[in-house]
C-alpha cells in the first residue's frame, strides 16, 4: 500500500470513529485500536492532561489496568518530555534515552521501540500519543506522519468534548517556554497583568478528516491564489517598492508563496484525506519539527515569515478572516500584534483589555494615544515577540520598566503583585489631589486638562479632577463608526459630552482624519493617492474640501451647545485663511440656525492648532483671531525633525527634551506673550513630567494631557517654582547642555521634584 493510502485508510476508521456516537472515552479506546492496526505496533497509548498530570487514559498492549492510574508531570519520562518540549520522539531503543522512566504497573519492559508525537490543543501540547514496539526499530516517516494526523483529530475530540480544562491547557508550558522577559520600549506607562490573545488569531482547525477530497483540494488551489494576489498587490504598492528592509521581507514572503514544495506537501497532505486546514497545519507542523532541528538564528527569522504566511493561507481558507476582537475577549487580556491601528484597537472590551504588546509601535501614533485615552499600558518594540508568546500565556505587562514578563513564575508574580499595590498606592496619592487645584509653590494656577475622545471618557474628568477637556478628538467616532456618522449621532455624542462635563469647559478638535487615521469610507478619491498621509489630505485640508463633513459637524456642535459655551478647534492649520474658511463655515451654520429660530451657544470661541511649523511665522497674523492656541506637539516634533510619528525605527531617535524643540516652543511661547490668547499644549508631551517641567519653564500655563497623566502632573506642579525653573531654562537654552534631559533631571533632584 502507498504512504497515502495507508493514511488514508487510517483517517477513514478515524473518520467513522469520531462521527459515530460513543463516548469520548469509548472513542479514545477504538483510537489506540486504529492506529495499532494499522502501525501493526504491539503498543498505543494516549496520555491527556488532567490537573497538571499526563495521564493514561487508553491504551492497546499496556496492562488495561493501569489506565486512569499511571501519571507523569511534564518532563517527567519519554511522554512528559514529549509533551513538555511539544516534540516528537522516534526511538530504537528507548531504555537508551535519558529521559526514559520504567512504570512496573504498564508491563511495559519487554517493548523496546517508542515513538511519541504531542497532541496539541492552541499551540499547546496537551497529550501525547504514542507506539511502542517489542523489536527494536525506528519508525518511518510514513509512520510518524500517520500518528501526528491522529493526534491531529485527537485534538479535534478534544475540543469537541472539553477534555481538557482551559486552566489545564493554559498552564502547561509549550516548547522551550521557561519564563522570559522581553524587553521594550514604554509606550503608554502603567502595570497590566493577563492572559496572551493574538490580534490575529491563528484558526481554530474544527474538522480534520475530509469528506470530499477533491473539494478540499479546490478549497487549497482558491485559497493560494487570493494569497498569492493579495502578496503581489503588497509588493507592487509605492510605499514597499523603495527597497530596504520591507522590501527583503516581502521578497521572502513572495518566494514562500510561491513555493512548489509547500503547496505540493498540502496536496499530498490532503491526498491522504486531510481537510484544507489540517493540511495546511500538518505541512506546518511538520516544517516546524525540521526547523528545530536546525539551530540557525537567521532560518528561524524565515520560519517565522512562513509561519504568518501559513497562518494566513488558513484565515483565508477557513473564512476565520477577523480580528480577535470580533470573537470577544473572555478573561483579562494582553493584547499582542505586529502593529495595530487605532480603530482596530478601539474594537476591544474595555473591562477585558488591560494590556498591548507590540513589535512595534512609537509614542505618538494614534494607537498608542487611543491606548493612553483607554488607559492601557502598551508596551512597544518588542522584537521576535510573536514567536516567543503563545495564545494564552499568561503576561505581566510593566511599561514602566518597558519589560514584560511571560509565563512568569511564583516569585516574579509576587514581585509584581508587589509592584502593582505600590503603584494603587501612588494612585490613590493622586486621588486625594483630584479636588485639589493645582498652584505653583510661587502661587500661579496652572490649567491641567485632559484629552479625550470617546464618550466614556468624560467619567474621567471628575475621577481625576482635570480643569476640562483641552482636546477631544471628534475623530475617534468617525474611526469607529464602517460609515460617516450622521449629524444626529454627531449631535448625541457632542451633546452628551457636554452635559457629563457640567461647568467645565470642553474644546472640541474638529475632524482630524487621514494620517495614520484613515477611515475607509473616505477613501475614495484623492487620499487614495496619498504617498505621504501624515502630509498628506488629511485633518482641516481634507475637512474643508468636503464641506459636507465640516458643515455637518458645525451644525451639530452647534446644536449641542445650545445656551453653553462652545469651545470649537481646528487642527492642522498651516496658513491663517485656512483659520478664516474654517471659521466661516461655522458663522454660516450659526446664521442658518438662528433663522431657524433655534437656541444658539451662548457664545462660540475659536481656537487653532499650531502643529505645523509654518504657522510659527505668521503667528502675528492668527493670534488676533484666536481666543486660544493649542500646541499638538505630536504631529509639531514630526514636522519639526522631519520624522514620521508612527515609524518605529524612528521612535527613539529624536527627543522632546532637545534644544531644537524647546527653543521652537519658546517662541511661540514669546509670540503669545502679552496678547489676548490662551496658549497651551494637546501633544503628549505634556503628560511626562519632566517635559511638563521643561514647559512650565518656557511659560505654558495650560496642559492638556492623558488623563492617567493629571494626576502626576498635578502633583509636579505643586512643587514647581516658576521664575526658577523659568531662569534655567533661559539659560540651557542659550547654551545648551550636552545632554538636556538628564541635566533638567539632576536639575529637578536638586530642587525637590520627583520627574519619575
Ligand atoms: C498633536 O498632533 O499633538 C495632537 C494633539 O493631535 P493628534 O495627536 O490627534 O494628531
Ligand atoms: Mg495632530
Amino acid at each position: 500500500m502507498s504512504a497515502a493510502a495507508s493514511a488514508r485508510q487510517i483517517l477513514t476508521q478515524l473518520h467513522e470513529v469520531m462521527a459515530s456516537r460513543m463516548y469520548a472515552q469509548g472513542k479514545l479506546d477504538r483510537v489506540v485500536e486504529i492506529v495499532g492496526e494499522n502501525l501493526d505496533s504491539e503498543v498505543c497509548s494516549i496520555y491527556l492532561l488532567r490537573e497538571g498530570m499526563l495521564e493514561l487514559f487508553a491504551t492497546r498492549g499496556l496492562n488495561q489496568a493501569a489506565v486512569h492510574v499511571t501519571r507523569m508531570a511534564l518532563g517527567e519520562g519519554l511522554t512528559g518530555t514529549i509533551a513538555e518540549k511539544s516534540e516528537t520522539l522516534n526511538l530504537a531503543e528507548a531504555k537508551a534515552h535519558p529521559d526514559f522512566q520504567y512504570r512496573p504497573e504498564t508491563g511495559e519492559e519487554k517493548y523496546h521501540s517508542f515513538a511519541g508525537v504531542p497532541i496539541i490543543y492552541r499551540e499547546r501540547a496537551v497529550g501525547v500519543l504514542c507506539v511502542q514496539h517489542v523489536e527494536p526499530r525506528r519508525y518511518e516517516e510514513v509512520e510518524i506522519e500517520a500518528l501526528q494526523t491522529t493526534a491531529m483529530v485527537l485534538s479535534e475530540l478534544i475540543t469537541n468534548n472539553d477534555m481538557v480544562d482551559e486552566e489545564d491547557a493554559a498552564g502547561l508550558n509549550p516548547a522551550q517556554s521557561g519564563p522570559l522577559t522581553i524587553n521594550g520600549l514604554s509606550l503608554a506607562k502603567g502595570l497590566a497583568s493577563g492572559f496572551a490573545v493574538f490580534h490575529q488569531p491563528r484558526v481554530t482547525i474544527n474538522q480534520v478528516v475530509a469528506d470530499d477530497t477533491e473539494a478540499e483540494r479546490q478549497r487549497v488551489y482558491r485559497a493560494f491564489d487570493k494569497m498569492r494576489e493579495g502578496i503581489d498587490t503588497m509588493t507592487s504598492q509605492a510605499e514597499f517598492r523603495v527597497g530596504g528592509e520591507h522590501e527583503e521581507v516581502l521578497e521572502t514572503y513572495k518566494m514562500f508563496a510561491y513555493d512548489e514544495g509547500w503547496s505540493r506537501r498540502i496536496n499530498e497532505a490532503i491526498d491522504s484525506g486531510l481537510t484544507a486546514e489540517a493540511a495546511i497545519e500538518r505541512v506546518q507542523q511538520r516544517t516546524r519539527m525540521r526547523m528545530r532541528e536546525i539551530d540557525d538564528p537567521l532560518l528561524a527569522d524565515r520560519m517565522h515569515d512562513l509561519e504568518d504566511l501559513s497562518n494566513r493561507l488558513l484565515r483565508i481558507v477557513s473564512g476565520q478572516l477577523g480580528t480577535a476582537a470580533t470573537q470577544g475577549l473572555r478573561r483579562d487580556t494582553i493584547l499582542i500584534a505586529k502593529n495595530l491601528g487605532p480603530a482596530e484597537l478601539l474594537e476591544y472590551d474595555r473591562r477585558k483589555l488591560k494590556g498591548v504588546v507590540l513589535e512595534e509601535g512609537s509614542l505618538t501614533s494614534h494607537v498608542v494615544i487611543v491606548a493612553r485615552a483607554m488607559g492601557v499600558p502598551v508596551l512597544g518594540r518588542a522584537r521576535g515577540l510573536r514567536a516567543i508568546v503563545r495564545d494564552g500565556d499568561q503576561i505581566l505587562v510593566d511599561a514602566d520598566a518597558a519589560t514584560a514578563m511571560i509565563r512568569p513564575g511564583q516569585q516574579v508574580l509576587d514581585a509584581f503583585e508587589a509592584r502593582f499595590a505600590k503603584s494603587r498606592e501612588r494612585q490613590a496619592l493622586y486621588a486625594e489631589l483630584r479636588d485639589v487645584e493645582p498652584f505653583t509653590r510661587c502661587g500661579t494656577r496652572i490649567k491641567v486638562m485632559m484629552n479625550a475622545g470617546l464618550r466614556d471618557d468624560i467619567s474621567n474628568l471628575n475621577l481625576v479632577g482635570a480643569d476640562g477637556i483641552g482636546l477631544f478628538r471628534t475623530e475617534f467616532q468617525f474611526l469607529v463608526s464602517a460609515t460617516l456618522p450622521q449629524r444626529e449621532k454627531q449631535f448625541r455624542l457632542y451633546r452628551d459630552v457636554l452635559d457629563g462635563a457640567g461647568d467645565k469647559p470642553v474644546i472640541f478638535r474638529t475632524v482630524d482624519i487621514g494620517g495614520d487615521k484613515a477611515v475607509p469610507y473616505l477613501r475614495s478619491g484623492e487620499a487614495e493617492n496619498d504617498e505621504n498621509p501624515a502630509m498628506g489630505w488629511r485633518a482641516l485640508r481634507l475637512a474643508l474640501e468636503r464641506e459636507g463633513l465640516l458643515k455637518v459637524q458645525a451644525r451639530a456642535l452647534i446644536e449641542a451647545a445650545a445656551g453653553k459655551v462652545l469651545h470649537v478647534m481646528f487642527p492642522m492649520v498651516s496658513a491663517p485663511w485656512e483659520f478664516d474658511a474654517a471659521k466661516a463655515v461655522f458663522e454660516a451654520q450659526l446664521k442658518y440656525l438662528k433663522a431657524q429660530k433655534k437656541t444658539l451657544p451662548e457664545t462660540i470661541k475659536y481656537g487653532a492648532m499650531l502643529e505645523v511649523p509654518a504657522l510659527a511665522e505668521v503667528l502675528d497674523l492668527l493670534i488676533p483671531k484666536l481666543s486660544f492656541l493649542s500646541v499638538g506637539t505630536n504631529d509639531l516634533t514630526q514636522f519639526l525633525f522631519a520624522a514620521d510619528r508612527a515609524n518605529p525605527k524612528l521612535a527613539e531617535r529624536y527627543d522632546w527634551l532637545s534644544p531644537a524643540i524647546l527653543r521652537f516652543m519658546r517662541r511661540i511661547a514669546l509670540a503669545t506673550e502679552g496678547q489676548d490668547v490662551e496658549l497651551g499644549i494637546c501633544g503628549e508631551m505634556g503628560g511626562r513630567r519632566l517635559e511638563a517641567l521643561a514647559l512650565l519653564g518656557l511659560g505654558f500655563r495650560r496642559l492638556s494631557i492623558t488623563p492617567v497623566s493629571v494626576g502626576p502632573i498635578k502633583e509636579l506642579v505643586r512643587k514647581v517654582d516658576l521664575k526658577e525653573i523659568g531662569e534655567a531654562m533661559t539659560g540651557w537654552l542659550s547654551q545648551p547642555p550636552e545632554d538636556m534631559r538628564s541635566t533638567l533631571k539632576d536639575w529637578a533632584e536638586a530642587h525637590g521634584i520627583d520627574v519619575e
